[in-house]
This record gives C-alpha cells, sequence and structure tokens, in this order.
C-alpha cells in the first residue's frame, strides 16, 4: 500500500473566510458555517455585555492588558459589533477599518456620530 496523501476536508467559515477542518465548524440553521474561533469571540462579546472583562481585541489579537497600557489614564472601549447575526469585539482601531461596513448601520446613532465620527 502506498502512503497517500490524506486530505482533510475543509469547510470556509462564513464570518472569517478561513478554511477549517470540520470538526472545527458548525452548520448553522441558516446553512451557513461558522468555526469555532468565531463562535469563542461571539461569546466573548455576549460577556462583555454582560459585564466581564474583555479578553482583548478578536481582529488585531491585542490583549485587553496591552490596549489598557497604550491608553493610560484613558478609559479604553471595545466595540461590540454584529456581523451577520453574530457578534465580533473589536478595539477602537478596528472598528474603524471596519467602518466602511458599519457606517450604514450606526448612522444617526449616538453611538455613530459620538464614537465612529459619523457625520
Ligand atoms: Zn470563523
Ligand atoms: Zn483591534
Amino acid at each position: 500500500m502506498s502512503a497517500a496523501p490524506v486530505f482533510l476536508e475543509t469547510f470556509k467559515c462564513h464570518w472569517c473566510q478561513k478554511h477549517r477542518p470540520k470538526f472545527r465548524v458548525h452548520k448553522l440553521e441558516s446553512n451557513q458555517i461558522i468555526c469555532d474561533y468565531c463562535l469563542m469571540w461571539q461569546q466573548q462579546a455576549l460577556d462583555v455585555l454582560g459585564g466581564a472583562p474583555p479578553r482583548g481585541c478578536q481582529y488585531c489579537l491585542t490583549t485587553w492588558e496591552v490596549l489598557k497600557e497604550r491608553s493610560p489614564g484613558e478609559q479604553v472601549r471595545m466595540y461590540v459589533l454584529s456581523k451577520d447575526g453574530i457578534l465580533q469585539l473589536l478595539c477602537k482601531d478596528c472598528v474603524k477599518v471596519y467602518l466602511p461596513k458599519t457606517a450604514e448601520l450606526y448612522k444617526g446613532t449616538q453611538f455613530g456620530s459620538e464614537s465612529l465620527k459619523l457625520l
């Protein structure tokens, strides 16, 4: 028997666009594929909304401790964004990266004008 390479079947996560092996993804009722990473951060965002200290930013992976060190004396804010039905936890810098996508959502809101500086 020759040693054939084993191809692991992978599935693309609808949210982070990464390909993950089957055991790391879940299929939602909407037929969208979500991976354990995105699920973990959705749970983390929920915890933060519930008052738990954030772990850090899901996008740039900066930890909460580092984010606080960068802005001494300031209150560091994290942003929970809803993307296609799941929640994401982002720092101030990363939320700006997402701005073009989220601007429509927050236009005219207090969050939009004060935090995101939308006009
Ligand atoms: Zn994912
Ligand atoms: Zn970030």
